[in-house]
């Protein structure tokens, strides 16, 4: 087995749906590989991080749905009857999380393989994404915590080289949740965060002043929906894995029409 052999298969290794002889070959391969050994472990904690992330932020549909249910029907037969079949059984977590191993690889000699696969993808949006799965993880999505524009816009000031929208959109089903600075593209970039339902939408503001302006544009990497936009030397992108159709409307809601 080669190395490109053994990282290709790694995602369906990761989650057991290989048949037994590939998984007894990837077996022998990560024994006697280091690289390959250490992209392994990589993806299991990787993975291990997102889907930690991904439950904090189901947690709470999840108990209001039960709440509800209860509520609905206090004998609870609702509940009884109710199959218990486990959130995320069905999910290819190796495979989902491609986007975060290319994170997680990132300092090692690998990155060039498993990037050279993705042609399709620019480098900002490859950071953008990175950003965003990064910000799943448990402490990671804001650097302040509020659901009040007063508070987040003026948070930026001195920390960024401009001032992002922040309009609130509470009332339409999408609650500030804060702010932070990231690195994207050898800068500080204004991160606004929201939500929808259980979805993070991260959305990223940086100025690049002599660009032309570009209508925006969609497009989705590994069950992410990306949104990328630039009007008078303003690049704002979103991030979500919020159905396309909602993250369009949110979109029209902050991209800036100025
Ligand atoms: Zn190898």
């Amino acid at each position: 087995m080669t190395c490109a052999d053994c990282l290709e298969s790694l995602g369906s290794f990761v989650d057991g749906e290989l048949p037994a002889d590939e998984t007894a070959l990837i077996e022998e391969h990560l024994r006697t590989c280091d690289d390959c050994a250490r992209a392994h472990r990589r993806l299991v904690d990787t993975s291990s991080q997102v889907k930690a992330a991904l439950m904090r932020y189901q947690a709470p549909d999840v108990l209001k749905a039960r709440i509800r249910a209860s509520l609905a029907d206090p004998a609870g037969e609702f509940a009884a009857q109710r199959p218990r079949v486990p959130l995320y059984r069905n999910i290819s977590w190796g495979r989902t999380i491609a986007a975060a191993a290319i994170v997680a690889v990132a300092s090692s000699a690998l990155t060039l393989a498993i990037t050279d696969r993705r042609p399709h993808e620019s480098p900002v949006e490859q950071q953008v994404l990175a950003s965003h799965i990064r910000s799943l993880i448990p402490g990671h999505l804001t650097d302040v915590a509020s659901n009040d524009q007063h508070n987040v816009k003026p948070w930026f000031n001195g920390r960024v080289n401009m001032s992002p929208d922040v309009p609130r959109l509470d009332s339409l089903g999408y609650p500030l949740v804060g702010g932070r600075v990231d690195y994207i593209d050898g800068r500080n970039v204004a991160v606004v965060v929201y939500t929808r339902r259980q979805h993070v939408i991260n959305v990223f503001w940086w100025p690049e002043p002599s660009a032309a302006d570009l209508a925006p544009a969609t497009s989705s990497v590994n069950g992410y929906h990306v949104i990328r936009a630039r009007r008078n030397g303003v690049n704002v992108w979103l991030v979500s894995d919020l159905n396309t159709q909602e993250l369009e409307n949110f979109a029209r809601m902050v991209m800036p029409a100025r």
